[in-house]
């Protein structure tokens, strides 16, 4: 089934068209990853899928419901996620489910400490690094209960072995919930590692000029817990 339909969707920024014309569907369950050079409109595409922008031309669709410009529809970690200041970890974790009624902190607390986090668990954000704030907005769009995720290149903050962590445990939990992800990266390893089907865009404006179904197997089921000493 057809969850996310992208059509004929454009989007400039004063004279800079970023976006021509694009075309995109994504099937529930998939996990979908977008490849793309810097600039090419990687984000622009996510911000429209969001709602914090509006496309020129063209509709988006999810479950049949125009979405053009409306936002919360879907899980969003944007590329520079931010975190409120004001608020714990724990509570920053929680927000995307408190705005929908839906909070289950027990989850939330699994999740944390399986992000190696355990002991940041009342911290506030400023006393975290960047990769474990990075690792916090990851938890947060994974919670957050939309039927779809959208993750801007989620773990470029990350050292070699944290984000391989963080990679098998994303695989986890998307063979266990049947959730469907849309991945930006521009690691064609990442993509190739995690996805069902990669998706490349043109340089601007963006289009997609190829849409290929990763032939390979990936390692599936594995139960994952990362240990605090192990990450940076
Ligand atoms: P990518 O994520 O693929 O690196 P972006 O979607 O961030 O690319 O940017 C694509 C192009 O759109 C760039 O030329 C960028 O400068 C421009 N752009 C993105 N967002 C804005 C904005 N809010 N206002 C003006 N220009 C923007
Ligand atoms: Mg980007």
């Amino acid at each position: 089934m057809t969850l996310l339909s992208i059509e004929n969707v454009s989007k400039s920024f004063g004279q800079n068209e970023v976006i021509h014309g694009l075309n995109l569907q994504i099937q529930e369950g998939e996990f979908v990853s977008i490849l793309g050079p810097s600039g090419s409109g990687k984000s622009t595409i996510f911000n429209l899928i969001g709602g914090l922008l509006t496309p020129e031309e063209g509709t988006i669709h999810l479950q049949n419901k125009i979405i053009n410009g409306q936002r919360g529809s879907v899980s969003y970690m944007p590329q520079t996620p931010s975190l409120l200041p004001w608020r714990t970890i724990l509570q920053n974790v929680v927000l995307g489910q408190e705005l929908r009624g839906t909070t289950n902190i027990e989850k939330a607390q699994e999740m944390i400490h399986k992000a190696g986090l355990g002991e940041y668990i009342h911290s506030y954000p400023h006393e975290l690094s960047g990769g474990m704030k990075q690792r916090v907005a990851f938890i947060r769009a994974l919670l957050s209960p939309q039927p779809i995720i959208l993750l801007d290149e989620p773990f470029s903050a990350l050292d070699e072995l944290t984000r391989l962590s963080m990679q098998k445990w994303l695989l986890n939990i998307w063979e266990s919930n049947k959730r469907t992800v849309l991945f930006v990266t521009h690691n064609i390893e990442e993509a190739l590692f995690l996805s069902d089907r990669i998706l490349i865009l043109s340089q601007r404006p963006a289009s997609v000029i190829s849409d290929l179904k990763v032939p390979f197997d990936r390692p599936r089921n594995e139960e994952l817990v990362l240990e605090d000493q192990f990450l940076e």
